[in-house]
């Protein structure tokens, strides 16, 4: 058997690589999964890609050990957010270690450390005679609303013999976290009439009729706060609405055109994001008939982007126990406010748990990275999952 710190020397290795490969979101990520299936295919151990509409991105599915129920799977995303406009001290996609144990690089935490540390476990695991499978699931377009995991879980339920649980390795200090908030994200078009902003009567500004729509956004987003459960795990305790984008109009004196925004809403487990916001799609419905009376190309447009189910801590859960065995944490129960698609596996019937190493702090950040010892305890995570597909218990 691997030791735990041979295992974080391989990962630290196999991380070198993973990072190298740019993989932001708007880019392809099958450079990265053909590095993956060579690395693979060179340890005897099968897979399957789970392709995008179009081939230009595709997930990825592995089994190491025998094909029968029970097993674990290992779940992380491939993509990274971009470097656009951050100010890095080094190469975003070189892997660079400093005097201060931090590992820098983009992906590093967020989390490219996992599946490096994942994949540092497959010989292990493929040599141990293991009695249970450990199932590795990556997936695409994560960091744009957890767009690629839901066909590959699909796959999972329905052709993998029924895995116990699953652990996705977004960044929690290696220590087990048993719920998060839902997402779900929205873009808002208005499209008036332009005109001569002298001459209202001849047009109708888009951006002006938006402000009662964006008003009401933010007095939703006041309501929510108010009606904060106090017994809620989450910090913040309620569900949060924020405007996180805006384009509008084309001059200070032309009655814009168009005018549109994106708004995000995340939701604790219990409340429904669809039912919060009927009334803010009846308006916009109501909005849309006024304006079309006036003009008919004019009106305004609602359309979901992306909807992510939230995690819900489950009492005594499978996922969570092995996570706590393997990580040896006996901390106190956690919760996250960030989504991930733990909460996609969830509703597709699976025992989930989140640990992973880094801190979500240090996400998406420049200059982000993981700390060694973080990677350390993941090694040690992974020796113990190798004892674990070992003893098939
Ligand atoms: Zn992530």
């Amino acid at each position: 058997m691997p030791t735990s710190e041979a295992l974080t020397a391989r990962a630290l290795d196999i991380l070198e690589t993973l990072v190298a490969f740019d993989t932001t979101s708007r880019l392809s990520n099958l450079a990265l999964i053909e590095w993956v299936e060579a690395y693979l295919d060179g340890h005897g151990v099968p897979h399957r890609r789970v392709p995008n509409h179009d081939g230009s991105k595709s997930n990825l599915i592995a089994s190491v050990g025998p094909a029968v129920e029970g097993g674990v799977v290992l779940s992380g995303h491939t993509d990274v957010v971009p470097v656009d406009g951050q100010a890095w001290t080094s190469d975003p996609f070189v892997l660079t270690p400093k005097d201060d144990g931090r590992i820098y690089g983009r992906g590093t935490c967020d989390m490219k450390g996992f599946l490096a540390l994942a994949l540092a476990a497959v010989p292990g695991v493929a040599a141990a005679d293991p009695k249970k499978p450990v199932h590795l699931a990556f997936s695409y377009d994560e960091e744009i609303g957890c767009l690629g995991a839901p066909d590959m879980i699909a796959v999972i339920a329905r052709e993998l013999p029924r895995p116990a649980l699953v652990v996705v390795g977004e960044p929690t200090m290696m220590e087990a976290v048993r719920g998060h908030k839902g997402i779900s994200t929205f873009t808002v078009t208005v499209t008036g009439k332009e005109a001569h902003s002298s001459q209202t009567q001849l047009g109708v500004s888009a951006i002006m009729e938006a402000i009662p729509l964006l008003a009401s956004l933010k007095a939703l987003a006041a309501r929510l706060e108010a009606d904060a459960d106090p017994a809620s795990p989450f910090l913040p305790k309620h569900a949060t609405l924020t405007v996180g984008l805006l384009n509008g109009g084309t001059a200070g004196n032309i009655l814009a055109r168009e005018c549109s925004f994106q708004f995000d809403l995340r939701c604790p487990p219990g409340q429904d994001p669809l039912a919060l916001l009927a009334p803010f799609r009846a308006e916009v419905a109501a909005l849309d008939a006024r304006l079309k009376a006036l003009f008919p190309q004019a009106g305004v447009k609602i359309v979901q982007r992306s909807g992510t189910p939230p995690l819900s801590p489950e009492e005594d859960g499978v996922a969570e126990l092995f996570a706590r065995r393997l990580a040896g944490d006996n901390g106190p129960a956690r919760v996250v406010p960030y989504a991930a698609e733990a909460g996609q596996f969830q509703e597709a019937g699976f025992s989930t748990v989140i640990c992973g190493p880094g801190s979500i702090d240090q996400a998406h950040q420049a200059d982000e990275y993981v700390d060694r010892v973080q990677m350390e305890r993941g090694g040690a995570f992974m020796a113990r999952l190798i004892d674990w597909a070992a003893a098939g218990e």
